[in-house]
């Protein structure tokens, strides 16, 4: 299997992603989503994990094996957080591609969805825009990064049933201008697990 590359940084003071730079990105959030820093300026809980001198999330390591689990390299700057209540994906002109992911929403979307790969399939979504490069239509940025998620969760151990759960509970049952219905999005992730399968 290819070696899997993984930047890893936990940023300790997040001074904020530029707005401008952004050339694409997909949000996952729950409850409000993503506030990029707390009421003084500076994102205090970041510190928290980093006065740790480790990371004792499993987050990393979520991304480390999905990452082996597709084969591919990247080098993606992945920013574990507490207090943002989302995860994220985005890449930027210059090619450098972020992951940022909050350690209490992932908790809380377990709890939701009864099961831990809620929250590692959501990861697995993230990665999956960055695995397709955000290619597509709004509608088929989804889809694709669906795909990967049922693909990663299969390679990782996943049931089927746990694959779907989080898009199942959370996922919603209409189109939007941005995201495809729920229906649509299980047949991706579906169709991601069978041909992980199938690759064996
Ligand atoms: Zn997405």
């Amino acid at each position: 299997m290819t070696r899997t590359v993984l930047t890893l940084l936990i940023v300790m003071h997040f001074t904020g992603v530029s707005i401008a730079q952004r050339t694409h990105n997909c949000s996952y959030g729950i409850n409000g989503g993503w506030k990029i820093k707390s009421p003084d300026g500076r994102s205090l809980d970041v510190e928290e994990i980093i006065s740790k001198q480790k990371d004792d999330t499993g987050i990393p390591e979520i991304v480390r094996r999905s990452l082996e689990a597709v084969s591919k390299r990247m080098n993606l700057r992945l920013m574990v957080y507490v207090g943002q209540n989302n995860a994220e994906a985005w890449m930027y002109p210059s090619g450098e591609r972020l992951l940022l992911v909050d350690v209490g929403f992932c908790s809380r979307v377990n709890e939701m969805c009864d099961t831990r790969w809620a929250a590692i399939s959501i990861i697995a979504h993230e990665l999956g825009h960055h695995i397709s490069n955000f290619r597509g239509d709004a509608h088929q940025r989804e889809l694709s990064a669906d795909y990967w998620s049922g693909y990663i969760l299969q390679k990782l151990g996943a049931s089927e049933r746990s694959a779907t759960a989080a898009m199942s509970i959370i996922g919603s049952d209409y189109d939007s201008e941005t995201h495809p219905n729920k229906r649509r999005r299980i047949a991706q992730i579906r169709k991601g697990y069978a041909d992980a399968l199938s690759d064996g």
